[in-house]
């Protein structure tokens, strides 16, 4: 049996299922490769996080805008950014057993050897392989009609930089937020969520004045640095990793990327990139448009900007949270028996349900009184309403999907109409008049602080 109390990713992954977080796709066919289904709490999960951080990035920022772009973009997009040559990983197969595997991902020696690291047969060549999902648009395939799916969703931005300049009268240094799908032909899709072809992404670009982007890109590293402590994140599982010379993408003057201690590993979260003018300088040339800005608190000078890019995974962050959520506490002994109940510790800000209305009893009317306190918090919070089964039970129901507050309703209810808040983390329970409660909820939640 795994380790007691330690997150595992088949703890998660069958955590997720069970509770109805995350699907395998099209899981009645045989599943599909690198595609995943969020169900009723995923995607309430999922849309919390994306509200969270479009919050954090702009409604709390006078100078950054929203922007939703179509997945479908003009194939020249895609010979502008690089991707058509650049976005490639490179492939070696072993002619034995037919294993696959990115060539950068296996060791030097199999690699030099040409020695499948599963069966010790031979590897082929290395062979470049372009990771961007290729379509036709319209009946008739090939040529003029291919399409793709986009790989990112930066170019989105980029392309409609005028377009946002003009219509929002933006000034630098300003920014541009997107949360979208991305898709890539991964090669290798293990570790549930983690790397998958269908994902999604949160990004934002930083539109700077060149010689300006150091001090952004260390602004925006401090800044990324800080919405993970607000979300709760246990920060010795965060690190930052620089880009070597070799690692650098073909755009970036310098990139870091934020690492979690993943349950296999450190592994990267989200990247902030200095990608210099390289993206509009780019555009500028495919399109034959001037992207120039013409900086008007600056003599009208006219330049190209540098870009400051934030790039993280939703579905990777969705990933991350559960995983640093995770929690089997031990909290009583049953004779020899140990009694463990499984937590998963969210910020009540990304928690899929914020509060659970739970009747003591079905009957003596505590049923009907439960129901009408949660009519009353419904239109301000997200909640649940469980009346099945003993109470403990519930508790440790709503516990191991994240709950932070379950509030019972019982005889003293009836009687002087106070109710009970259960604290997740702790346990603890307090009593409170029903008309205060949901100002205690905002407040706790505004309070919260993780105690374990
Ligand atoms: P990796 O090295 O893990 O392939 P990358 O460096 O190619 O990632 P970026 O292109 O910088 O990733 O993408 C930004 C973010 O998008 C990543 O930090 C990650 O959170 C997310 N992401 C990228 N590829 C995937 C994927 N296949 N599945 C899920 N999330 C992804």
């Amino acid at each position: 049996m795994a380790e007691q109390g330690k997150a595992t990713m088949e703890k998660i992954t069958s955590l997720a299922k069970r509770r109805g977080f995350v699907f395998q796709s099209s899981e009645i066919y045989g599943g599909q490769n690198g595609a995943w289904d969020y169900g009723p709490l995923g995607v309430e999960l999922k849309n919390r996080i994306a509200q969270n951080w479009w919050k954090e990035m702009t409604q709390l920022h006078d100078e950054i805008v929203g922007i939703d772009a179509a997945i479908l973009m003009h194939p020249r997009v895609w010979e502008a950014s690089g991707h058509v040559e650049n976005f490639t990983d490179p492939l070696v197969d072993c002619k034995k057993c037919k294993a696959r595997f990115r060539a950068d991902q296996i060791t030097l020696e199999n690699l030099s050897e040409k020695k499948c690291p599963e069966c010790g047969g031979e590897l082929t060549d290395t062979r470049k392989f372009n990771l961007m999902f290729k379509t036709n648009i319209g009946p008739i395939e090939g040529g003029d009609n291919v399409i793709y799916l986009r790989p990112e969703t930066a170019q989105g931005i980029y392309v409609n930089y005028k377009n946002i300049i003009q219509s929002n009268r933006m000034k630098i240094p300003f920014g541009i937020a997107q949360i979208g799908k991305a898709f890539r032909n991964e090669i290798v899709t293990k570790n549930f969520i983690f790397r998958t072809c269908e994902f999604e992404q949160m990004e934002m670009q930083y539109f700077v004045k060149p010689g300006a982007d150091v001090e952004w890109f260390h602004e925006w590293k401090k800044r990324r640095w800080a919405y993970y402590e607000r979300l709760g994140v246990k920060m010795e599982n965060l690190r930052w990793h620089q880009h070597g010379p070799d690692e650098l993408a073909h755009y970036a003057k310098d990139a870091y990327d934020i690492e979690y201690l993943f349950p296999m590993g450190w592994k990267e979260l989200e990247g902030i990139h200095n990608r210099g003018s390289y993206d509009l300088t780019q555009h500028t040339q495919f399109s034959s448009k001037d992207l120039q800005y013409i900086d008007q608190d600056d003599g009208n000078k006219r330049y190209i900007p540098f870009i400051i890019e934030t790039s993280a995974g939703l579905t990777r962050t969705l990933l991350m949270l559960l995983c640093d959520a995770y929690d089997e506490e031990k909290v009583s002994d049953k004779g020899d028996a140990e009694d463990y109940r499984t937590v998963l510790r969210f910020h009540p800000n990304i928690a899929p349900i914020t509060a659970a209305v739970l009747p003591l009893q079905k009957k003596d009317g505590l049923a009907e009184l439960a129901r009408d306190i949660r009519a009353e918090l419904m239109d301000d919070f997200a909640t649940d309403y469980d009346q099945g089964g003993a109470i403990g039970r519930r508790y440790r129901r709503q516990d191991e999907v994240g709950t932070p507050f379950c509030i019972t309703v019982d005889y003293e209810t009836k009687e002087n109409g106070s109710v009970t808040i259960r604290f997740r983390d702790s346990m603890e329970q307090i009593r409170v008049p029903r008309a205060d409660l949901a100002e205690c909820i905002r407040r706790e939640i505004k309070a919260y602080k993780l105690i374990v």
